[in-house]
């Protein structure tokens, strides 16, 4: 997951908000709205935004990765779902909140394995669940940890043990980011975008880059702190 820093939000952005908020149905819309009242919000209100635009925005701040999973996402309605983090059926105001929003990959839902089994992450996976763990919290986006086997967790040190298992079942069963998982953790299979199989490539990937970097003589935490940097000066990150 990655920590996203929500930019104040583009002024074309928020008059489009604006501009669906000023109909008249939308005072017919109580805060927390039902099952129909929540598909008149998609579709009469949230679907009317301009969604180019807005996927446009979310992409730059999050520089070109899914929110949850960072794999690679393109400004398309066919790579990329503009994703709520309080679900739209919860929350009216939060439907058309830019601080809300997020752009997430479609987390496998178009692939299929063999023909038939699917194991999805990220929004097709997360769907109408409400979520503690919160890319925009980038102390808590920093105690998330990635283990050599491509697992991705929380740090054992971070926040008491309820509250670690809190958000690691957000980890594990809202977001899908370990495939399918038993209770103890242990991995059944991977997901139809082969997350844990692409984080072990970019760990072992970083783990030889370090070997490298120590073979020649050039390892050291100012050194690795100087590629991190490089890196994130780009306006696109790698996956
Ligand atoms: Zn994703």
């Amino acid at each position: 997951m990655i920590y996203v820093k929500k930019n104040s939000w583009p002024e074309n952005i928020q008059k489009d908000f604006d501009l669906q908020k000023a109909k008249s149905e939308w005072n017919d819309i109580p805060e927390e709205p039902n099952k129909e009242q929540a598909r008149i919000l998609r579709e009469e209100f949230f679907d009317k935004l301009n969604k180019e635009r807005l996927r446009e925005a979310l992409i730059k701040e999050q520089h070109g990765l899914c929110v949850y999973c960072m794999s690679r996402i393109e400004n398309t309605a066919e790579s990329t779902v503009i994703e709520h983090w309080c679900p739209l059926s919860k929350s009216k105001e939060k439907a058309l909140q830019y601080e809300n929003l997020f752009a997430s990959c479609y987390g496998g839902q178009k692939e299929t394995v063999n023909g038939v089994h699917r194991i999805r992450c990220c929004d097709a996976k997360k769907q109408d669940a409400s979520i503690k763990v919160d890319p925009r919290n980038e102390r808590m986006m920093e105690n998330i940890v990635y283990y050599s086997d491509g697992r991705i967790d929380f740090s054992e040190s971070y926040a008491t043990a309820k509250i670690r298992n809190m958000l690691r079942g957000d980890l594990w069963y809202h977001l899908g980011l370990n495939g399918s998982v038993k209770n103890d953790g242990t991995m059944l299979a991977d997901t139809a975008t082969e997350l844990v199989k692409k984080r072990k490539d970019a760990y072992e990937a970083a783990e030889d880059m370090l070997m490298v970097l120590d073979e020649d003589n050039e390892l050291s935490p100012e050194r690795v702190e100087e590629i991190i940097a490089d890196m994130q000066a780009q306006d696109i990150w790698d996956e």
